[in-house]
Formats: structure tokens, C-alpha cells, sequence
């Protein structure tokens, strides 16, 4: 606004310098045109003039009459209408001729003028000062030559009046604008002729405009004044009306300017609300658990929120140079896009699915993704118009963990399902079991009784040795059998390991293809682990077994035995061991060899590459099962095509601590005492009494429980001890046993079962039994276990 005046200020000063300026060159130029006008009307007179004074010297004037002078003086200016009156004088001023005769004549000595004239010299031409007519009492003035004789003595003059309105009136025509002075002054400043008012009014004094020029050619000058108020008249209007157009302007700024403060301090206020507001979204946005982002249609991220980006691992800004499918598992590219363009078709306001991403290190994400189209409109700017666009927000739940739990359930469930298989093919197997081991009973106790009947050094003593061998075998394997349904319920017992392995590869090589060849090289005399003998004879069969199906078309079977002592842990391809002594068993075949992907499942329980039917798939599951028992690891290599090679690594014990191995021959004999014997199974009966009585005892047998308790109550203190069944029908081996205890408190009662479980064993201490022994009965067992619980 101090600008806006300052401008005013200066460009009304400006102006009125031009309008000076132009005023000075309009005046100097009039000035110019009217001493160029003036100088021609006194030409005019100055001729007369001369013309007359000729006249005058040449005709005599005295001579002749004085009405002819006159009437040449008035023929002389007739038609020359600034010359009012033509008078010749004499040297004494006294008036001649005229030509206004009528006049009363007047003696021009006294002027100033013609003192002047007379004081000239030659042809001298005078302006007189302004006159008053003595005649007619009008101002003029007058111009006047010098008449002089030959001898150049002033013999008088003619004088012309001017007629002082002619050059008025001239002036005043010129002389357009009010407060215009215009006079004609002569070269000492006398005014001859003067137009300006103010002059004759007496206004002097206040600043005027003024230009001067020379009248060509006569003593004379024309001043022009001009009122340099009146000059700047229209420039101080117009300077008026500009201030009042500043000012308004100015007062329309001022409003403009507290309008504006208005607006300013209403947009704050406005602002200040949406970025309160636009925090707490944000708030929302960047706090939220769930990924949100906003996506164009077909185009990149817009936003995404810091749990989006954690999700995928990508910063916002990376995300803004990204479109969907750049982070998409390639796989669900695909499905997101076609649920997109779903939404974009319109009918559909949000789609929900499955997908995944790949977070920027590699690893799959699990999202579960809620679309939903919005449609937000643009912001109208300078040029494109306000337009509507469509966005996809959507909400990113990561799901991966979740997956992860159920695949895990899933997992557990097939385990339990393979378990609860397991359980019922225990099951299964633990009543053929019990069946099978009645049979083997049988053959076990008639075998033994045989072999007492034998001469010793027969061939027929040695066969019936080896069907006992078989049997007792197959006992274990039974056990065995029951062991794996029933996992955990083994007695362990310092085991002499060579022997074992030298005996099952003995009975191996009975069944060993003439193509294979058997190389076994047992350099662990003196090891020894805590276990059973039956498992030990498990590992070694299963192993080979599983090595002679590799070689179809033969090829070299070799176990090797010796011990290793480990000073630090070591880890083998399956499972890992800790530092100790160990006993290692190595069986390797030149076989087919195992491809990875089979190496990693062939311990999974039912897993088989053989034929249904010929192969169960429990081979290996039963080996880890067994090592892992023993705290053992196992250590596989192979080639496909080369062969396998399974090592076993198995903890031993100080061998000391062995007891000898059981004297087969050395058995105790009773004394007679009666023995309670009880099995459902008739021939199992008939060989436990001929066994009983061979080994010094009287046998009492029953084939049912019932009975057996009906003949133990009829008499208590008939019998010395009891050897009962366990599984019966109606009352079982731990009932009779009970009840036994119930009547004679001391008895010592033996309970034989096919299988042991830890429950039935606890069971059965609670019962009152003193000693449990494992079908099939083996002779010795008894002979010691009676002889340990009836002392002589
Ligand atoms: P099964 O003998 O009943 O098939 P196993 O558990 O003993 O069950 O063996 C599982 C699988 O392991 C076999 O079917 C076979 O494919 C593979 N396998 C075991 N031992 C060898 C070996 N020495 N050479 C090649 N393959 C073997
Ligand atoms: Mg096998």
C-alpha cells in the first residue's frame, strides 16, 4: 500500500513536470508566432512610415496646401488598419498635416518619443511608450521617423498612432486561455501593448509561466505569461481524481487484506482439524495387527502399513515402485488376479481368499486377503477436472503360523492314526502271540523231554537240540513281536554279544542263497550291553535279511563285529550318540543301494519297497527301534547301484558285571514238594508235570483255573507252591493267584504269561506273585526259579 501511494505520489509529480514542460513549449512558440505576426503589422507601418517622411522632404509640404496633405496622409493609411492616425510634425512638434483635421492639434514636443526622434540621427525609426490619444483619450503609442534636411538637421517627424485594439484584439484571439497575459514591451521594458490582466489588475506575484521572443527587425519583445496555476489546472484535477482512485484502491485492499486474514485464520482452523483428524487414522493405519494397503486396479501399491510391510518385508517405498504380482507367489498371481478383475466387474464389494506372497528373503507368506473396491474421488487441480477413481483396499491377515499349526495337527493326527494301527496290530499279534507260544510250549517242553530220553552223542539228541535251538528262537521272536506292539516292556540283562551274532548268522546261513556269499569277521570277544539276547538277534536278522533281498542277483553279505570307543559325541545319518565305549555291528551287501528321497523314509514303520505281502515294512522300524532303546545310533551309507551299508553302534557295559551264562545241564533239583500247576492249554499241562516230576517234584495239573482253586481250597496244605497261566478263560493266572493268597499267606506262587506288561506286573506283585516267568516254559528257568523260592 506504501507502494501503491509512493507511485501515486511520484507519477503525479511526473505529470506535473510534463504538463510544465509542455506548457513552456506551447508558450515559447506562441511567443515565436505572434513576434512573427507583430514584426509583419509593423512593417506595414514602418513603410508608411518611410513612404510619408519621403513624401514629406520632397514635396513642399509648405508650398503646398495644407487639405492636400492631409489627404495624401489619409490616402497613405487608408486600408492599413493598425494605424489610427498619421501625423507629420515639425521640428518644433507643432502638427503639420494630419489626418485627422479635425482634431485639435496638439504640440508633441513635450514627448519622449519625438525628444528621442530629434536626438536620432539619419533615418531613425522610434516606439514611443504607451500614450494616451490627446485627442480621443484611448490608450496607443506611436511610431515615429526622423525628418532631417540635407544638411542632416531635424527638421521634424511623421508619426503613426497605432491603433492599440488592432493588436489586442490580434493578442486576444491568440490569447485562448484564461490567465494568458501577452504583452509587447519595448527593448528598456516599457509594456507598449499589454493583454494580461492580471498586470492591469495588479495580481503580480504569484508564480507565473512566462517566454520572451525578439520582434524581428524592431526594438521590441513579446512577453507571454501564463498563471501556472491555472497551467496546471487540469493536472492537479487529474492528480485529485488519482489519489482519489489510490485511495479507494487502497481501501479496497485493506478490505481485501482483512478478508483474506479472515479466510487465512479459517483454514487454519480447518486444517488443524483434518490433520487431527488425518492422525488418528494414521494411528489406526500404522497400528493396526492386520496388513491394509491400497492398491491401484491394475497398477502399484499406493499404501501399505508398517504390519504389511513386515509381512512381505518391503518398505513403503519400495512397495510404491511394486504391483501386486511382483511380490505374489508366483503360483497365486494367477487367483489374485482373477479375484481383481471379480471385483472390478462390478456386483461383488469384497472377495475374500487364500494366497501367498513371497516375503523379499525368500521364505512363503500365508495370507488370508479381503479385497474390497472403493471408488475415492480426486482432488480437482489446475488443469484436469475432478475425477473419480477406483482403489482396492485390502486387509492382509497372515495366516502362515496358522497353517503351520494345522498341517502339524494334521500331522499328529495321521501319527496317532498310524499308532492307534500300530496298537491294533499289537493287538492282533498278541493273540496270535499267545496261541503261538502255547504251541511252542508244546514243542519246547516234549522237545526237552525228548532230549533227557536221548542217549547223549546221538545224531537224533542232536536234532532234537537244534528243534529246541528253532523253538526258543521263535519264542523270542514272538516276544519280540509283542515288544513292538507294546513298546518298552523288555527286561534287560547284561547281554555277551558275539556269541548272539555268531548264532544268528549261523541260523542265516541256513537260509542263504548259493548266490551270496557270506563273509563275517566278529572281533568283540568280550563286549557286552544291557539288553536282551532276543534283540540282539532281531538286529543282526533284520540287517541281513534286508541285505540279501538287495542282492537279487547276488553278491557278498558281510558283518562285521568289533567295539569303538568314542571321546566326543558324534552324530550318524540317523540319530546321534554321545562319548563312550560302544559295540559296532556293520552289515553291508554289494546290493541295488537306496536312491535319498527312499533313504529318508525306509525306517518309517510299514514302509516297504517290496511286494505286499513279502515285505511288512517293520524290519528297520523294529532296528531303530531297538537301538534308540539301547541309546544307540545308527550310521547308513549308500549308493545306488553300489551297495548299502548299515552300521550299528549299541553302548556296552563292563563285562564283569555278566553274570555266566545260564549251565543248561546244572539244573536244581526238589524234593518232592507238591507243586499247583494251572494252564488252560491240556498239553502244556501234560509236559509242565512230566517237566515238574522230571526235575524231582509231584505235580498236581489242571486244565482250568476253576478247578485248580476248587482242589487248592478242598486242601490248602496239600501244596508246597503254585505255577499258574496267567491268560485263562473264566478266573486269570493274577485272580487265582489272589485268592491263593487269601488262604495260605506263604505259599510261593510262580505266574507264567506269553507277554508281560508292567501293569500286569504290578498287578501281579499285588497279588502276592513271587516270581513271573515268560512262556514257553523253558526247564531251567523252572528248575531254578522253584528251587530258589523252596529252599531245602
Ligand atoms: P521290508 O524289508 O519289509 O521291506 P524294512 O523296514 O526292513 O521293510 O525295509 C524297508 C525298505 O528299506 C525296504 O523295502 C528296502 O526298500 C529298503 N532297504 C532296507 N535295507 C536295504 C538294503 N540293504 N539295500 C537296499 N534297500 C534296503
Ligand atoms: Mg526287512
Amino acid at each position: 500500500m506504501v507502494l501503491l501511494w509512493i507511485g501515486a505520489v511520484t507519477e503525479s509529480f511526473r505529470s506535473r513536470q510534463l504538463v510544465l514542460q509542455s506548457n513552456d513549449r506551447e508558450l515559447s512558440s506562441l511567443a515565436s508566432a505572434l513576434a512573427e505576426q507583430t514584426a509583419r503589422s509593423l512593417q506595414g507601418v514602418e513603410f508608411i512610415l518611410r513612404r510619408t517622411s519621403g513624401w514629406a522632404l520632397d514635396a513642399k509640404i509648405a508650398q503646398d496646401s495644407r487639405a492636400a496633405a492631409d489627404r495624401f496622409l489619409r490616402e497613405e493609411i487608408a486600408g492599413v488598419p493598425q494605424v489610427r492616425q498619421l501625423d507629420i510634425v515639425d521640428a518644433t512638434g507643432q502638427r503639420i498635416a494630419t489626418t485627422l483635421p479635425d482634431s485639435p492639434a496638439a504640440n508633441v514636443s513635450k514627448r519622449a518619443y519625438f525628444k528621442a526622434v530629434q536626438r536620432a540621427s539619419g533615418n531613425a525609426l522610434v516606439v514611443s511608450e504607451p500614450l494616451v490619444s490627446i485627442i480621443d483619450g484611448r490608450p496607443t503609442f506611436a511610431m515615429a521617423t526622423r525628418l532631417e534636411d540635407e544638411h542632416g538637421r531635424f527638421k521634424g517627424a511623421v508619426v503613426a498612432l497605432i491603433e492599440d485594439g488592432y493588436f489586442l484584439d490580434f493578442y486576444r484571439q491568440v490569447d485562448a486561455d484564461e490567465g494568458t497575459g501577452i504583452t509587447l514591451r519595448r527593448e528598456d521594458g516599457a509594456p507598449v501593448v499589454s493583454s494580461d490582466n492580471r498586470q492591469r489588475s495588479g495580481q503580480a506575484g504569484r508564480p507565473v509561466l512566462s517566454a520572451r521572443k525578439q520582434v524581428p527587425e524592431f526594438q521590441l519583445t513579446v512577453d507571454i505569461t501564463r498563471d501556472e496555476a491555472l497551467a496546471l489546472h487540469t493536472w492537479r484535477v487529474s492528480t485529485i481524481y488519482d489519489f482519489m482512485g489510490t485511495g479507494a484502491l487502497s481501501l479496497l485492499v485493506v478490505g481485501l487484506g482483512v478478508a483474506l486474514m479472515r479466510r487465512l485464520q479459517q483454514l487454519g482452523r480447518f486444517t488443524r482439524r483434518l490433520q487431527s483428524s488425518q492422525r488418528r487414522w494414521r494411528a489406526v493405519f500404522d497400528n493396526a495387527p492386520a496388513g491394509i494397503m491400497l492398491l491401484r486396479p491394475r497398477g502399484r501399491y499406493v499404501a501399505a502399513n508398517p504390519a504389511f510391510q513386515r509381512m512381505v518385508g518391503y518398505s513403503s517405498t519400495e512397495l510404491q515402485n511394486l504391483t501386486a504380482t511382483d511380490i505374489t507367489h508366483p503360483e497365486d498371481v494367477e487367483i489374485t488376479r482373477q479375484h481383481i478383475e471379480r471385483l472390478l466387474q462390478g456386483g461383488l464389494q469384497s472377495v475374500r481368499f487364500e494366497k501367498r506372497y513371497q516375503h523379499r528373503d525368500g521364505y512363503t507368506v500365508w495370507t488370508d486377503v479381503r479385497l474390497a473396491r472403493v471408488t475415492v474421488s480426486e482432488q480437482a487441480s489446475g488443469k484436469d477436472p475432478a475425477r473419480e477413481e477406483d482403489v482396492i483396499v485390502a486387509t492382509v491377515e497372515d495366516v502362515t503360523q496358522r497353517r503351520e499349526d494345522e498341517q502339524a495337527r494334521r500331522q499328529l493326527e495321521s501319527q496317532l492314526r498310524q499308532s492307534q494301527k500300530l496298537e491294533a496290530l499289537g493287538t492282533f499279534a498278541g493273540g496270535i502271540a499267545h496261541d503261538f507260544n502255547n504251541i511252542l510250549g508244546a514243542i519246547v517242553g516234549y522237545g526237552e523231554l525228548a532230549l533227557q530220553a536221548l542217549a547223549d552223542e546221538t545224531p537224533e539228541q542232536r536234532y532234537v537240540a537244534q528243534v529246541l535251538k528253532s523253538a526258543d528262537r521263535a519264542r523270542s521272536l514272538v516276544e519280540r513281536i509283542l515288544t513292538f506292539s507294546r513298546s518298552g516292556l523288555t527286561t534287560r540283562q547284561p547281554v555277551h554279544v558275539q556269541p548272539i551274532v555268531q548264532d544268528s548268522i549261523e541260523m542265516l546261513k541256513v537260509r542263504l542263497p548259493a548266490c551270496i556269499r557270506l563273509e563275517a569277521e566278529l572281533n568283540a570277544p568280550k563286549a557286552h550291553i544291557e539288553g536282551d539276547p532276543a534283540h540282539l538277534d532281531q538286529l543282526v536278522t533284520n540287517l541281513c535279511v534286508n541285505a540279501i533281498h538287495a542282492m537279487p542277483g547276488g553278491g557278498t553279505l558281510r558283518v562285521v563285529l568289533d567295539t569303538l570307543d568314542l571321546d566326543a559325541a558324534r552324530s550318524l545319518s540317523h540319530g546321534a550318540v554321545e562319548a563312550g565305549h560302544f559295540v559296532r555291528l556293520a552289515v553291508s551287501d554289494s546290493g541295488v543301494g537306496m536312491a535319498p528321497d527312499l533313504l529318508e523314509r525306509i525306517f518309517n514303520p510299514f514302509f516297504t519297497t517290496r511286494k505286499a505281502g513279502e515285505g511288512t515294512g517293520l524290519g528297520l522300524a523294529l532296528v531303530d527301534g531297538i537301538v534308540r532303546e539301547y541309546g544307540g545310533g545308527i550310521d547308513v551309507s549308500t549308493m545306488v547301484g553300489a551297495g548299502s551299508q548299515f552300521e550299528l553302534l549299541l553302548p556296552t557295559i563292563d563285562s564283569h558285571t555278566s553274570q555266566p551264562r545260564e549251565d543248561e545241564k546244572a539244573c536244581p533239583y526238589g524234593e518232592g514238594q507238591t507243586i499247583l500247576l494251572v494252564d488252560d492249554e491240556e498239553a502244556l499241562v501234560r509236559i509242565g508235570e512230566e517237566r515238574l516230576a522230571e526235575l524231582g517234584y509231584e505235580p498236581a495239573g489242571f486244565v482250568s483255573s476253576d478247578a485248580a482253586w476248587q482242589a487248592f481250597r478242598a486242601d490248602p496244605q496239600r501244596f508246597d507252591a503254585v505255577v499258574t497261566d496267567q491268560t485263562m478263560p473264566g478266573i486269570t493266572g493274577v485272580e487265582l493267584a489272589r485268592m491263593i493268597r487269601s488262604l495260605r499267606a506263604e505259599i510261593p506262587i510262580i505266574l507264567v504269561s506269553g507277554f508281560s506288561s508292567p501293569a500286569l506286573e504290578a498287578q501281579a506283585r499285588e497279588a502276592g506273585v513271587n516270581a513271573q516267568l515268560r512262556k514257553p516254559l523253558r526247564r531251567a528257568e523252572l528248575a531254578r526259579t522253584l528251587k530258589h523260592l523252596l529252599p531245602d
